[in-house]
């Protein structure tokens, strides 16, 4: 009689479990250091049981949750069950991970004597050593991963050649002769670079295409200890105005970028003027104690040219805004004032905004940094880009970049244009 009042207790008791929502679970579980990601609407963090940086996503909307490498599912029991290092296979695995999920313990659960205990923690720190263990090995394939990357892509940048047809395609992006370009010695062409398109990294079975080869500018990712480890890759085409791109379409006739980075970008910067080369490294001028960063090349030339180049100043590309602005602080990303954008029900949601704050605790990697000892820095800002997502990470870049006090002062072309395109049009206008 007690037994099968017990019994239907606890079925009432995974029932209710079972009812909870993944959004109501999360609250009862160690999970509350997961942060949000901009605009999916998940959670995402270090995993209690497997560990790793961003390890763990779980988005209650969906709801699903994914352990990437290990484990995922779609409900509140099974996510408590991985985060707690519990075998749902086992009945007083399940009842633990539906008590977490509920907040409350197990009804009538008295009878777990001392050697039970112990079996059950010994089994659970058996799977949490086997759990780590997996993901150092997955972090060391990773890193292998990456270095391997990064040494082909510092071989495209050494092979590619010095003179070449970049100094060309530089000087009509920017409306000058060749002898008037400030020169950038780092630069080089890859006079037959192929474009492959449909190559998906996350999927080592997928099979890139050729799309086409021809000639492309190269430029070296240089990390802050002067080692290359990237290159940037901008395919030229000299016959069409006013970009001197390639217009590249993918099979669907959507465009695909004429730019490209292969290896590492975060934390790196393309160094432009004001470098010089030591024993294989690639290291600022410690003597210029000023430094321009644009997100693009033809951008940070067009400034190096219109003032001098100067002197003083080193002058450098972050690739993308990304690695300018650096991470935001994502609990304070902000609704775009009046754009919106369809989910996947069609229902129109706000479109979301990294914040101006820089996330606290990033690393060197996180994003490009100013040389040591420089006292000034100016950044110069993309206007042909969403105006507001541009403010907010150049103020971001702002606030970080100054951090160590230097003086750090914005720079916005006209609304629409980028500094380049100023450039071409001045000369056009006389
Ligand atoms: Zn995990």
């Amino acid at each position: 009689m007690v037994t099968a009042v017990r019994s239907s207790l606890r079925d009432l008791f995974v029932e209710e479990a079972r009812g909870v929502e993944m959004a109501a679970a999360l609250s009862n579980l160690p999970l509350s250091h997961l942060n949000d990601r901009i605009a999916r609407g998940e959670l995402i963090g270090a995993c209690p049981a497997c560990g790793g940086k961003d390890r763990l996503g779980v988005n209650p909307g969906k709801p699903a949750w994914v352990c990437r490498g290990s484990d995922g599912g779609r409900d509140a029991i099974g996510l408590a069950a991985h985060v707690l290092g519990l075998d749902v296979s086992r009945s007083g695995d399940f009842l633990e991970a539906c008590a977490a999920v509920l907040g409350r313990p197990v009804p009538g659960d008295t009878e777990e004597n001392d050697a039970e205990r112990r079996d059950r923690e010994a089994r659970i720190a058996e799977r949490k050593r086997q759990n780590e263990e997996a993901a150092a090995k997955r972090d060391r394939e990773a890193n292998d991963f990456r270095a391997a990357e990064q040494s082909r892509a510092r071989g495209k940048w050494l092979h590619a050649k010095l003179d070449g047809l970049h100094v060309t395609y530089l000087a009509r992006r920017l409306d000058c002769y060749a002898h008037e370009l400030p020169v950038a010695p780092l630069l080089r062409t890859s006079p037959a670079e192929t474009y492959w398109y449909g190559k998906d990294d996350r999927d080592p079975r997928s099979v890139p295409v050729e799309l086409f080869t021809r000639p492309a500018m190269v430029a070296p990712f240089v990390a802050p200890s002067g080692h290359v480890i990237g290159c940037h890759l901008t395919w030229i085409d000299l016959d069409r105005r006013p970009k001197f791109r390639p217009v590249i379409l993918d099979a669907k006739g959507e465009p695909l970028p004429s730019k490209k980075m292969r290896g590492t970008k975060k934390g790196g910067m393309i160094p432009l003027i004001g470098f010089y080369e030591l024993d294989g490294l690639i290291l600022p001028d410690p003597h210029r104690p000023r430094f321009v960063a644009g997100e693009g090349i033809e951008n940070t030339l067009a400034i190096a040219l219109a003032e001098g180049p100067r002197a003083d100043t080193i002058y450098a590309a972050a690739g993308d805004l990304g690695n300018l602005a650096g991470p935001a602080d994502a609990k304070r990303r902000f609704a775009h004032p009046t754009l919106k954008k369809a989910d996947k029900n069609g229902v129109m949601r706000p479109v979301w905004i990294a914040s101006s704050t820089p996330k606290l605790d990033q690393t060197l990697d996180d994003a490009l940094q100013a040389p040591a000892g420089v006292t000034d820095i100016l950044l110069l800002a993309d206007g042909d880009s969403e105006v507001h997502a541009t403010a907010s990470a150049m103020a971001r870049a702002r606030t970080r970049l100054g951090a160590g006090g230097a003086r750090v002062d914005v720079l916005w072309p006209p609304r629409g244009y980028d500094f380049a395109d100023l450039l071409a049009l001045s000369s056009l206008g006389q």
